[in-house]
């Protein structure tokens, strides 16, 4: 029998989440029931909620792809798993095993891979449904999708390395910095929960790091998290000094803005690569690239091999993200931080084992958000705010 699950879900595109009642199917024999114990909040779940992106949603949508719990019960064919074992689920849930990407291992850029959530499935008797996130008490779902979390990471602080953790440790891997080390000058643009733990992770690796932000805000933290470097990329002056210095820029911006002007950092024969996804298209100038044989590349997550490898780095050279923890009632304010990008925090994690014992999945309304249109009240920052660097 399917059972009952305490989530939290987005009714419409105005984003606005709030309890729900979902069901989780029942324990196939390849599968691994989680509880949920913490659900990190990605940026990507405040594009997917709000619909910024072209694509097919479906509403309730129960967000969440930074998962980490502990496994209740395992289907009768799975060997990698028992009761109590320590656990992530990342982005996807399924591929389909069989293309290209799949038999390399690189699932997340398999055609038919299926996201934690939003992503229509069809069982084998032919039913269709909708897969639901972690933002929610518990998670059934196959054991080949699901990673180990190593002992000496504490669940809070590695929930949010199945999503972001991957996506910057993939491209730091693929394009030389994990075996360049210090001859890979690694620039960090965009210091949130990707781009704080693409520091750590470039740091561990021995690269020499720069963190590229909007403002001075976070120069303390970035510096704490290791950084060599702080440019304040609306700095004109700082902005020309740091020109062509760095030979991997990891992008981590979540908005719209000038790429064309960020790739003068790059150096000769260096890389730019785009992991934030803003929602708009943007423009780049041939010469930007072809002069100065520069690479513009994008990544997406990684394998699911390569997350276990991830954790398995992390745990070696401590590196866990810096966390604020939230009730699950709480989650519409951590949104708005994120969409505002007025705080200083790099990573909301939700408490979802301590919000079940407290009954704490009651979200409450933040009257800085009008929920009809999704405006934000403050006048700290505005909408959709082009910050000066993003001009
Ligand atoms: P985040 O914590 O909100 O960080 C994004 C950073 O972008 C902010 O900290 C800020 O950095 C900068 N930023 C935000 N709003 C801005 C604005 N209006 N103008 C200028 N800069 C702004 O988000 P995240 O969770 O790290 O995710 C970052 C992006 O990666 C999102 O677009 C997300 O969807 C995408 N993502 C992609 C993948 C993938 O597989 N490629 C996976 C996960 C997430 P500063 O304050 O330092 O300037
Ligand atoms: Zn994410």
């Amino acid at each position: 029998m399917a059972k009952d699950c305490i989530a939290l879900a987005a009714r419409d595109t105005s984003g606005i989440i709030k309890r729900i009642n979902i069901k989780r199917r029942d324990v196939g024999p390849n599968d691994v029931e989680v509880d949920i114990h913490y659900s990190g909040v990605c940026r990507s779940d405040v594009h997917m909620v709000r619909s910024d992106w072209i694509g097919t949603n479906y509403y309730p949508m129960v967000p969440g792809h930074e998962i980490a719990g502990v496994v209740k019960s395992v289907g009768k064919d799975v060997k990698k798993f028992k009761p109590g074992d320590r656990v992530g689920v990342g982005v996807y849930v399924d591929s389909c095993r069989n293309c290209d990407s799949c038999k390399r291992g690189d699932e997340s850029y398999c055609d038919d891979m299926v996201a934690t959530y939003n992503t229509e499935v069809t069982d084998e008797k032919g039913n269709t449904s909708v897969t639901y996130g972690g933002y929610s008490a518990s998670i059934v779902t196959d054991a080949g999708y699901v990673v180990s979390i190593p002992d000496n990471l504490g669940l809070d602080v590695a929930a949010p390395l199945l999503c972001a953790g991957i996506t910057t440790y993939s491209p730091l891997r693929h394009f030389g910095a994990l075996k360049g080390g210090p001859k890979v000058r690694v620039g960090i643009m965009g210091f949130g929960g990707l781009g704080h733990l693409a520091l750590k992770l470039a740091k561990a690796m021995g690269c020499p790091t720069t963190v590229i932000s909007t403002s001075n805000r976070k120069k303390d933290a970035a510096l704490k998290c290791g950084a060599d470097r702080f440019l304040v990329s609306t700095d004109e002056k700082q902005f020309k000094e740091f020109e062509g210095s760095m030979d991997l820029i990891i992008n981590c911006v979540s908005a719209d803005h000038d790429i064309d002007r960020a790739l003068k950092l790059v150096a000769n024969d260096g890389a730019m690569v785009l992991v934030g996804l803003p929602p708009h298209d943007f423009k780049v100038h041939p010469f930007s690239l072809v002069g100065r044989r520069i690479t513009l590349a994008g990544s997406h997550v990684g394998g699911i091999g390569e997350t276990q490898e991830m954790l398995d780095f992390c745990a070696k050279n401590n590196v866990f993200a810096e966390i604020t923890e939230i009730p699950a009632k709480d989650v519409n304010r951590a949104i708005y931080e994120l969409v505002s990008n007025s705080s200083t925090k790099n990573r909301f994690v939700i408490n979802v084992k301590d919000s079940m014992t407290a009954g704490e999945w009651e979200v409450e309304d933040d009257d800085r958000i009008d929920p009809k249109s999704w405006k934000i009240q403050s006048k700290v920052v505005p909408d959709e705010a082009v910050l000066p660097f993003h001009k």
